[in-house]
């Protein structure tokens, strides 16, 4: 197949080229580099069967006749689609139409990348598919909760009105090499603040709780998603929740570190719970993932610790 990823040189979008390459697919990848890094794919400048093209999916565009279309671009971490507020809304909105419009033109199948924030600050624990959610639609994190609700919404008016083959996964917390280092979100702050010695920041009391699912579990339940039938949205997540102070604590360990915690404001709107129910990827798919919080932090801790050292080098 050829397959068009966009966002494919963020953190995930990177690990799916690698995934469809490594199944035998060619890989145009589309990124704006706003919050994406060449550096994710310098790897695969010599591969044949990958192309890389810079532009903004938020302007129509075509790459030629795909197969597949994957739809990962946007900014993801709550810092980042923050800064980046309107760009978010726009690429949730004109981007997952025009991604959309490429499937439409070839027939080819279509695969958003939806999120674990359609749940909000979720009254149902753990989050099955079937809750709709308790979302701030005014708040700081609307533009990316929002932004993807409408793009679900939008993914599911395109089967329903153009016939095109949707799929939607819905992304919990997922974390590995190649996440930015400053992009805010909790493992990379963490592994930065252990590896350089700096308190960890805990954001309120740290009895908030997140499930963390390493990047090669979510990689190999997106594609089992990508290659079944199922159009409905799907969790790939892994329900290991941990508290926030846990997880700052399981960071000091394996880091080794002789940093302290240090507590601080918690963000508006942070959500207070969150586990995705994994039941229907399960018996669906027959996935569920592999690696724990330890055995993730420990894959990942080489990662962190040359990414410390290459900024700290650059910033002298
Ligand atoms: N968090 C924290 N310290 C940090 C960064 C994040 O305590 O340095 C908390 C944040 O308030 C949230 C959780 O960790 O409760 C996960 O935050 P992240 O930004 O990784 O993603 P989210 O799940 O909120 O989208």
């Amino acid at each position: 197949m050829r397959v068009l990823v966009t966002g494919g040189a963020g953190f995930l979008g990177s690990h799916l080229c690698d995934a469809l390459l490594s199944e035998g697919h060619s890989v145009v990848a589309v990124d704006n580099l706003i919050t994406g890094r060449t550096i994710n794919l310098d790897h695969l400048s010599r591969e044949p069967r990958f192309e890389f093209r810079e532009a903004d999916i938020c302007h129509e565009f075509d790459c030629g006749k795909v197969d597949y279309v994957f739809h990962f671009a946007c900014p993801a971490s709550p810092v980042d689609y923050m800064v980046h507020g309107i760009a978010t809304l726009k690429v949730g909105s004109a981007g997952t139409f025009n991604a959309l419009e490429v499937a439409k033109r070839y027939g080819a199948k279509f695969f958003l990348a939806s999120t674990s924030e359609c749940y909000g600050d979720p009254t149902v624990h753990p989050q099955p598919e079937t809750y709709w959610g308790n979302v701030n639609p005014v708040g700081p994190r609307s533009v990316y909760d929002e932004a993807k609700r409408f793009s679900e919404a939008v993914t599911s008016a395109y089967r329903r009105y153009h016939n095109v083959d949707t799929r939607i996964v819905r992304i919990f917390n997922t974390y590995g090499p190649r996440m930015q280092i400053n992009d805010g979100r909790v493992i990379p702050n963490f592994m930065k603040q252990a590896l350089t010695g700096e308190d960890l920041t805990v954001y309120g009391d740290g009895s908030q709780t997140r499930s963390f699912c390493y990047v090669s579990d979510e990689i190999a339940g997106i594609l089992k998603l990508a290659w079944s039938d199922e159009h409905k949205p799907t969790n790939i997540g892994n329900p290991g929740e941990f508290t926030i102070l846990e997880c700052a604590k399981r960071v000091i360990e394996v880091t080794g570190s002789k940093s302290k915690i240090r507590f601080e404001p918690l963000p508006q709107d942070d959500p207070k719970q969150r586990r995705p129910d994994i039941t229907k990827a399960k018996t669906l798919l027959g996935w569920e993932p592999k690696i724990d919080l330890m055995t993730g932090l420990r894959l990942s801790l080489d990662y962190f610790r040359e990414t410390v050292q290459k900024t700290a080098a650059v910033t002298g």
